[in-house]
């Protein structure tokens, strides 16, 4: 498989370019150059089949010749080790129709340790290949870092640095973060907010002789190995409800668009996936631009789900390049209309395009909660607020033409006060990372300045 870049500037490239690269070299995004398809006799065979396996009919094809399929199976047979359910991302039932697919089990308790877990092992055989070694940095306010950590802990040719705000993050977030004891790992924690960090980060990449001599790496959600990861969930699951014999639809917590962007890959290859539904909070910018077909930034709002507290949703641009019939000249010019004015108004073929697969609904903070309260009394169960602003939207969604699916992005314990607030309860950590409460922290309080960023970084890189 060749990749291209939504933008038009670069093209022909291979997985493991892309896999490395992050953002394409003109500043957009790599996507692959035709959708590969499984039959539904491939799907059927694939029913009842451990993860693993599916994982491998599902990537293989955007592989190319980077892996072989036994030993791309080593790779997500490795990950899925990682977590702590037998079904790695299982389904349950909430309500008559409506299913939830539970993308917690990993070693942060929030879904982004899925594609982490993959990307990170990756990573490591590329690096291996070209005897070459990355210094990766990222800022955070919470879940990527913590799932970067993990993921890169055991890596022998990255070093990782996470820039967190300075005692604004909380306590649990922080302490998965900052209780790994690894060579390789570094925590940062800069005196400013969250936006000063990723000012840091931008800045750091855009420092070219640092960046060349650092090798730096990104692990953010535009990179397209972390999206191909979390097709394997949509495939496990719709097969798990009767694909490819029944529609099956999902609803979405989204702030990046990574991880509906791969429900939208999964039907390329086949699935019958009737629709999926945008849910966001009142951060709305995806669900305004589908009602409206203006794409307009606005401020960031603070909430109880804050991995969707998002102002722009970057891999948004990679359906908008399909719903431009691929046309990158056009592609770029909404782009550049956001890059000076702050949003563009989508031509009406590609917004209708959109609404044939896709729908969205919006949850404010009073709803968020009611939606965990009155999951906790109808069920007994406790959900975190990401989760709820999904099966919210996907209760409003009218019709049982399909199966639902809503994607539960975190565990409850990641955000208690949100969910001891809507049902008086507070939900546990569960024993695997009870440990990090009392264990040693290790984290270096740095100013917000470049220059003092930079000399730690490099003092304390293995490729400096
Ligand atoms: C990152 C995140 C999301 C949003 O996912 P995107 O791929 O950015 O749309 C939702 N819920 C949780 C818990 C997250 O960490």
């Amino acid at each position: 498989m060749r990749y291209l870049s939504t933008r038009g500037g670069d093209a022909d490239r291979s997985f493991q370019d892309v896999l490395l690269a992050g953002l394409a070299a003109d500043g957009g995004l790599y996507v692959p150059a035709r959708w590969p398809a499984l039959s539904a006799a491939d799907w059927r065979a694939l029913r009842n089949q451990p993860w693993a396996e599916v994982a491998v009919a599902v990537m293989h094809p955007f592989i190319g010749d980077f892996l072989t399929e036994a030993e791309l199976l080593a790779v997500v047979e490795a990950a899925a080790g990682a977590f702590d359910h037998a079904a790695t991302t299982p389904l349950s039932q909430l309500d008559d129709n409506l299913w939830l697919l539970e993308l917690f089990h990993g070693p942060t308790l929030a879904f982004k340790d899925v594609a982490m877990q993959v990307l990170a092992r990756l990573m490591d055989i590329a690096l291996h290949r070209r005897d070459a070694r990355v210094t990766i940095i990222g800022a955070t306010s919470g879940d990527t870092g913590s799932a970067a950590i993990e993921a890169f802990r055991h890596s022998k040719r990255a070093d990782i640095f996470i820039l967190h705000p300075h005692e604004r993050v909380s306590a649990v977030q922080r302490k998965q973060m900052t209780t790994v004891d690894a060579p390789n790992v570094r925590n940062i924690a800069i005196e400013g907010d969250f936006d000063a960090c990723q000012a840091l980060v931008k800045r750091m990449f855009n420092d070219r002789p640092f960046r060349e001599r650092m090798n730096l790496a990104g692990v953010n959600s535009i990179n397209w190995a972390r999206i191909l990861a979390q097709v394997v969930y949509y495939a496990t699951s719709a097969l798990a409800l009767g694909a490819p014999d029944r529609a099956i639809a999902y609803t979405v917590p989204t702030g990046n668009f990574g991880d509906i962007f791969a429900g939208y890959v999964a039907r390329q290859m086949g699935l019958p996936i009737a629709r999926l539904v945008i849910a966001t909070n009142v951060n709305d910018i995806l669900h305004r631009a589908l009602e409206t077909g203006r794409y307009e930034t606005g401020e960031v709002i603070a909430t109880t789900s804050p991995s969707m507290d998002i102002q722009v949703s970057s891999n948004f641009e990679r359906l908008l390049f399909d719903a431009l019939d691929r046309d990158a000249a056009a592609l770029k010019g909404l782009m550049d209309n956001l890059a000076q004015s702050g949003g563009f108004t989508l031509p009406e073929a590609a917004v209708d395009w959109m609404r044939r697969l896709f729908a969205s609904g919006r949850t404010d903070e009073s709803a968020v909660l009611a939606e965990i309260r009155r999951t906790w009394e109808e069920t007994g169960r406790l959900i975190d607020p990401h989760t709820a602003v999904a099966t919210a939207v996907a209760r409003a969604q009218a019709g049982a033409e399909a199966a639902m699916v809503a994607l539960s992005t975190a565990h409850p314990a990641k955000f208690p006060d949100a969910v001891a607030r809507a049902t008086g309860h507070h939900p546990e950590l569960p024993d695997k990372v009870q440990h990090i409460m009392e264990a040693e922290e290790r984290f270096t309080v740095l100013p917000d300045d470049l220059a003092a960023v930079e000399a730690f970084i490099s003092a304390n890189a293995a490729i400096a």
